[in-house]
């Protein structure tokens, strides 16, 4: 529980440390990159040599802007425009997308529930840490294997909550994203969260993945739990908080009459 509270805390330095510098960055890069057009501009088409030299130049600053934009995405918390939303359909409408990122030696399993309860979130960030999850999946199971992503409505009682810092006892709607890949040692997995840390060689992986979809589930109110396996694959959880302001209808108030932790 400490252990996430530093976690929370170290979040939020490396948020703000990044953003400086990347806003910085991003200045300079914008004199480096119209610096090079217009002097791609003044190159006579009959100077190849120069031509090609300048272009690679561009080509770099185009990525190195790509990054500088990821990171400003990430450090700046942007404002949640949360709205109802029913998770099945959310998740059953990503199926193309979930098809489309993890290629043809991953099954896709999608398990949902009947009943689930509704959630209040912003719709498109919830899309991009689904689809980055999968993403992280598709990476974990080089040789193929299997996605499965489910939806549960789930009670976190208080022994769970006493485990886990920062979530409040109650009634929460669980999307998991399992696969069947590499899973994580250890020692992988203590520091999975962590911004910037990856084991994905340069340039393919940033190491934000996982910090940004737990600092945007926390910030929805939400938690996020990994369980994995070496060997076996990863189980990545995440509990969004039902959306309360429906008026609870009558076979809803005869089930939570009889909850032992409430
Ligand atoms: P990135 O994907 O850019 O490396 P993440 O923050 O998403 O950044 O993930 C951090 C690290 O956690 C990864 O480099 C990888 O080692 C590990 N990881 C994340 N998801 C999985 C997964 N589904 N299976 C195995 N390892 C994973």
């Amino acid at each position: 529980a400490e252990e996430q509270l530093r976690q929370a805390q170290k979040m939020e330095a490396v948020g703000h440390l990044t953003g400086g510098v990347a806003h910085d960055f991003n200045n300079m890069l914008a004199v480096v990159s119209g610096s090079l057009e217009l002097l791609d501009r003044r190159t006579a088409v009959d100077d190849p040599r120069a031509k090609a030299l300048i272009s690679s130049a561009l080509e770099a600053s185009k990525r190195a802007g790509n990054l500088t934009r990821r990171l400003l995405a990430f450090s700046r918390q942007q404002p949640l425009k949360p709205e109802v939303t029913d998770p099945n359909r959310l998740v059953a409408g990503m199926s193309d997308l979930f098809r489309h990122s993890l290629g043809a030696d991953v099954q896709l399993e999608t398990v949902l529930s009947g009943g689930v309860w509704r959630i209040h979130v912003d719709q498109n960030q919830l899309e991009s840490v689904l689809l980055n999850l999968a993403v992280n999946a598709r990476d974990a199971m080089e040789g193929g294997g299997r996605l499965t992503i489910e939806t549960q409505n789930a009670h976190l009682d208080k022994r769970y909550v006493a485990r886990e810092l920062g979530i409040t006892p109650g009634q929460y709607v669980m999307i998991g994203v399992t696969d069947t890949g590499s899973g994580m040692a250890p020692d992988v997995l203590a520091k999975a969260f962590d911004p910037f840390f990856t084991t994905k060689e340069v340039g393919k992986g940033t190491g934000l993945g996982l910090s940004q979809v737990y600092g945007f589930i926390k910030q929805s109110g939400g938690h996020t739990k990994i369980y994995s396996e070496v060997g076996h694959g990863t189980s990545v959880k995440i509990y969004l908080p039902r959306y309360m302001g429906d008026a609870v209808d009558g076979g809803d108030a005869d089930r939570l009459a009889v909850l032992p932790n409430n």
